[in-house]
């Protein structure tokens, strides 16, 4: 006879081996362990190792919820010395595929977290694009929850993907990319070509990614449900598609704000990063020198790379906006050599620089993001960025690479108003202007905006409560996975 004790519930959380999916991921756990449910949080070999070398955080949560947290790794099947850069996403799933799932599956069928185990996993909480998760919560009869970590309105368009290619939308017929796109419900004359995810700009539908995100569109519905770091108000047109999709939608987000009003008060511990390149501080003492709402914050996040051209049109651009910035530089974000003659620095970029701006190879973003010098933000349009930016009210200037943030910067221009979409320029005098009409000439309009989101984005917790309830309703009833045909 299996153990009779009552089970306490007991979440396995395996995010995608990325700085954006960890950091969400991350939070969601401590939310969880702050209602009282354990977590094991599967992490990757690499990003452990390298969560360990730039931070304490593996430190904080096992001191702080001993009861409560622990982490487990496998390997993602990679060489250590291969990158794990944007371009190689396609790679790390593959290998994440053959060699992390038969580990995670052994894990949860008959080991650590199996149900003969001392804690036996009562529910599982996945990225969205592990497919083979839905098999193997269906073998061992534990509920899965997808985590998408991208914005819903960006997984939205994953999801029209076949209906896009049924009606000939995909691949485009010629090279107009401003032609409206017709076949992605609820977003009726928003949606132009080029506001598709980046992989959307093919002729090729048997490319790797069009094939993993159909992949990732057969399985969503399998799942018990979907959680979403968002809020309702941000994005409920598109979170009631969902319910065609899924049985349950949970708009948890944003999880770092819910967490951060959680944490606060007596019991608050000193700030911790769950950064996995180490964090240079001396930017928040720069800060604290400027002028109020004087500075823009420019970064394109973790996988996002520019060519040497597009650093200095951007980099001319800053200057000449006369704005003062603060400008993150990963190491490795520059890519190809580009037309420029030299590595050389104009003189007048090096002085604009020195007079007015800050370079640091990767910043507190969230410490950043909520300090009252900070009056804008050049991104990338991130989904971890853009919620980030909402919350603490400053307008944007999009500025998106690749997969979800196309449609996530036409999200904040057209839709939320919240800044202005750059999309698919790279221009000196567009740079500058755009932070002009940010920071200076619209600054009131895009401010009144963005302060009434941050309102709304803080004021949101609702169906994160609906979450911890349904981990622990799950944990009493047995609840198996709809099966995949
Ligand atoms: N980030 C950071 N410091 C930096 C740049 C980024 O802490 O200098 C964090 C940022 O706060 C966000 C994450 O890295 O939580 C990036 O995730 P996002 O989804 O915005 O973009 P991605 O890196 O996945 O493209």
């Amino acid at each position: 006879m299996p153990n009779q004790a009552p089970i306490s519930p007991h979440v396995l959380i395996f995010p995608l081996p990325l700085q954006g999916p960890l950091n969400s991921m991350l939070k969601l756990a401590e939310l969880l362990c702050l209602n009282h449910i354990k977590i094991t949080f599967l992490n990757t070999q690499h990003i452990q190792e390298r969560l360990c070398n730039c931070t304490n955080s593996e430190n904080y949560y096992l001191s702080k919820y001993p009861n409560y947290f622990r982490f487990q790794t496998v390997p993602d099947g990679l060489p250590e010395e291969n990158p794990r850069t944007g371009d190689q996403i396609p790679n790390l799933l593959e290998s994440m595929e053959a060699v992390a799932a038969p580990i995670f599956r052994e894990m949860v069928g008959c080991g650590v977290c199996g149900p003969d185990s001392e804690n036996p996993v009562t529910c599982i909480i996945a990225d969205g694009i592990f497919t083979f998760a839905t098999d193997i919560a269906t073998e061992i009869g534990v509920p899965l929850l997808y985590f998408d970590t991208i914005s819903p309105c960006a997984l939205w368009t994953y999801l029209c993907l076949p209906k896009l290619i049924e009606a000939g939308e995909l691949p485009f017929k010629d090279d107009n990319l401003d032609e409206i796109i017709t076949n992605t419900p609820g977003m009726e004359g928003i949606i132009r070509r080029r506001d598709l995810p980046s992989f959307c700009r093919t002729n090729n539908l048997n490319d790797r990614i069009i094939q993993l995100v159909l992949k990732e569109d057969k399985h969503i519905p399998l799942a018990q449900g979907l959680i979403f770091n968002t809020f309702q108000e941000l994005e409920a047109p598109i979170l009631s598609q969902f319910l065609n999709i899924s049985p349950n939608i949970y708009a948890v987000g944003p999880l770092h704000a819910h967490l951060k009003a959680r944490l606060v008060g007596p019991e608050a511990e000193p700030t911790y990063s769950n950064s996995i390149w180490k964090e240079d501080k001396s930017c928040i003492s720069w800060l604290d020198s400027q002028p109020l709402k004087s500075v823009i914050y420019v970064s394109i996040g973790s996988l996002a790379v520019m060519t040497k051209d597009q650093l200095f049109e951007i980099w001319h651009g800053l200057v000449n906006s006369g704005s003062r910035f603060l400008w993150v530089r990963r190491p490795g974000s520059v890519v190809g050599s580009g037309n420029s003659e030299s590595d050389e620095i104009p003189l007048e970029l090096a002085q604009g620089t020195k007079e007015k701006g800050c370079i640091v190879s990767w910043a507190p973003q969230e410490e950043v993001l909520c300090h009252p010098a900070i009056g804008g933000f050049l991104t990338h349009s991130g989904w971890n960025s853009t919620l980030e930016s909402i919350v603490e009210g400053k307008p944007m200037i999009c500025w998106p690479y690749f997969v979800d943030q196309q449609v996530n910067s036409r999200y904040v221009g057209e839709v939320w108003k919240l800044g202005l979409d750059m999309k698919d320029t790279c221009d000196r005098v567009v740079v500058e202007k755009m932070i002009r009409e940010v920071m200076e000439l619209r600054n009131d309009e895009f401010l009144e905006r963005a302060n009434g989101m941050a309102k709304l984005a803080k004021a949101s917790v609702s169906e994160a409560n609906n979450l911890y309830k349904c981990i622990a309703h799950f944990t009493n009833q047995k609840h198996r996975t709809r099966s995949y045909e």
